[in-house]
């Protein structure tokens, strides 16, 4: 694929326009896979979150959109599915470039199921239930009674830097399917596909309905999660951020929606089909570089076939081809940034400091024609104990590590032994047995004999610390709705309406 994209400045995107930052100030977007800065951003203020913020207030205080009825706002979102796909050459390379995920991950999975989102949200919008009737009830006289699901107000959305656009997308399509407005921070890495998405998607919806405003974490992100006029915060990030935007929004008492970290667990099975489990598992933990917040970093192998196993890895291993993400070859492209590659460094230092065995990867790499890029080895801890750093801690990076298992009781044990709840997964020839481990897994989603399957009509979202709320899906609207009780009462003489001697015990 080619494109012409030239080096230039993303401005701000508030209330249907590309806005110049108030500060005046831009920062560097920088190509993973080279080191080379290839954009400049406007840098976001406070001030600008301010005029974004008024922008979406505004917009949500307009009746059009915010009543607008179901058939037509299912119109709006196909309508985005379509703009998605015929914007997909610019959005793909802007993709690739700034966050380092491979042209063949994002060309052919990322971007349909976008479009895909879309398209089911308009499907969801149709059949939802915006006005449910009660029945009559026998307590305390005759009334109807409606409960109405109306959207909640002006939205902010903070995402990360490793599916910026996916991510973005599983924010805006619910907001905008139930008639929210939203502001999005997107991360300083990779802002560049959230503003495109938004001067995208303003083609189709009233101005101020989606807005973009990139800067700090410090200071734009926590400024969205406490604003006074800010309705919700919907956050995908680290858990420790993630603590700190649930306590910023405490203040205000906004509804939440998080979606943190995760050290999924994967246990195979003595009985698993080793020919699927293997590359699968592998498929689990080196996709995107291993920052995939439900990758399967804890590989829980029983005894019996324990060193066939770690042999078997390490061969399929040493297949994965690292390279420019651009190159359609490309197996595996480059971690973020110059600081997460160190960090990655950090932790297999400290494994192999605490007595883990390498028996795969473990450095930085040179890739001829990108040797300013971030990139690391496939790597492969055996010998690992759950209480391990590398076992316990996100390290958000290309590292599996390996625990041995003696009972299947055992495994699930140690699987649940983490502040983690995102995934995990299950390698058995018997579905049995493994809707009975799944029944004990405490995680938001279980795979059984695959990993990653997300889809677009299911719910995600972490157990324990690893969030509250759930994204996709119809279940992905309640989280931007709230609900409205209306009584009309059905007694027009005060005679029959007994409960008024709650208060009036002597009427005339
Ligand atoms: P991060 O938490 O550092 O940053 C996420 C976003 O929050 C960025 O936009 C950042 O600028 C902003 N931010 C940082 N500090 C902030 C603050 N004090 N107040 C408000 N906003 C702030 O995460 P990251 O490094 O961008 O992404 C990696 C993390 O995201 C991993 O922990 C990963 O597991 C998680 N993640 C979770 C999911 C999920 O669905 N559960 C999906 C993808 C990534």
């Amino acid at each position: 694929m080619t494109t012409n994209v030239e080096l230039k400045t993303f401005p701000l995107f508030i209330n249907g326009q590309w806005t110049a930052a108030s500060s005046g100030e831009t920062f560097d977007v920088v190509s993973p896979a080279t080191g080379e800065v290839f954009a400049k951003v406007s840098k976001g203020t406070r001030s600008d979150v301010d005029q974004a913020v008024q922008a979406a207030r505004a917009a949500f205080n307009n009746d059009s959109w915010r009543e607008m009825k179901p058939k037509e706002r299912a119109q709006v979102l196909n309508n985005i599915s379509y703009q998605i796909v015929a914007h997909a050459e610019e959005l793909v390379y802007l993709e690739v470039m700034s966050s380092g995920g491979t042209l063949r991950r994002i060309s052919s999975n990322d971007i349909l199921q976008m479009a895909d989102l879309f398209q089911q949200m308009a499907k969801f919008v149709v059949e939802y239930p915006f006005s449910e009737t009660l029945p009559v009830p026998p307590f305390p006289g005759p009334s109807h009674n409606f409960v109405w699901r109306e959207p909640i107000g002006v939205c902010a959305a903070i995402t990360p830097w490793n599916m910026p656009m996916l991510i973005a997308c599983w924010k805006i399509a619910p907001a905008l399917a139930t008639g929210n407005t939203i502001v999005l921070k997107p991360a300083s890495y990779t802002p560049l596909t959230t503003l495109k998405l938004a001067e995208i998607i303003s083609a189709v919806v009233p101005p101020g309905v989606i807005n973009v405003v990139p800067g700090s974490g410090k200071e734009v992100g926590e400024y969205l999660a406490s604003h006074p006029d800010v309705d919700k915060v919907a956050f995908t990030g680290s858990t420790e951020v993630g603590r700190r935007i649930m306590g910023l929004a405490a203040e205000t008492i906004k509804n939440t929606t998080l979606e943190l970290g995760g050290k999924s667990p994967n246990i195979l099975l003595e009985d698993a089909d080793l020919d699927i489990a293997i590359p699968g598992s592998l498929f689990g933990v080196f996709l995107h570089s291993g920052q995939l917040c439900e990758s399967g970093t804890r590989l829980f192998v029983p005894d019996g076939i324990y060193d066939e196993v770690v042999e078997r890895l390490v061969a399929w291993s040493k297949k994965v081809k690292l390279g420019h993400p651009l190159s359609p070859e490309t197996d595996m492209g480059p971690v973020i940034s110059k600081q997460q590659r160190d960090t990655i460094l950090s932790y297999i230092e400290a494994g192999k400091q605490e007595g883990a065995t390498l028996v795969c990867g473990g450095n930085e790499v040179t890739v001829p024609g990108c040797e300013g890029g971030y990139f690391i080895e496939p790597t492969i801890f055996t010998n690992v104990t759950n209480d391990m750093k590398i076992a316990q801690e996100e390290i958000f990076g290309p590292v599996l590590s390996v625990i041995r298992y003696s009972s299947v009781e055992e495994a699930i044990q140690l699987a649940n032994d983490t502040i983690f709840g995102l995934a995990a997964g299950v390698w058995t020839r018997d579905v049995n047995k493994a809707y009975e481990v799944t029944r004990k897994l405490r995680a938001g989603v279980v795979w059984i004999n695959d990993w990653h399957m997300l889809r677009n009509d299911a719910p995600f979202g972490g157990y324990k610390q690893s969030g509250i709320g759930r994204e996709m899906g119809k279940y992905s609207l309640d989280a931007y709705t709230q609900l409205k009780h209306v009584h009309t009462s059905m007694v027009p003489q005060l005679e029959r309406r007994s409960w008024y001697q709650l208060l009036f015990s002597q009427s005339e």
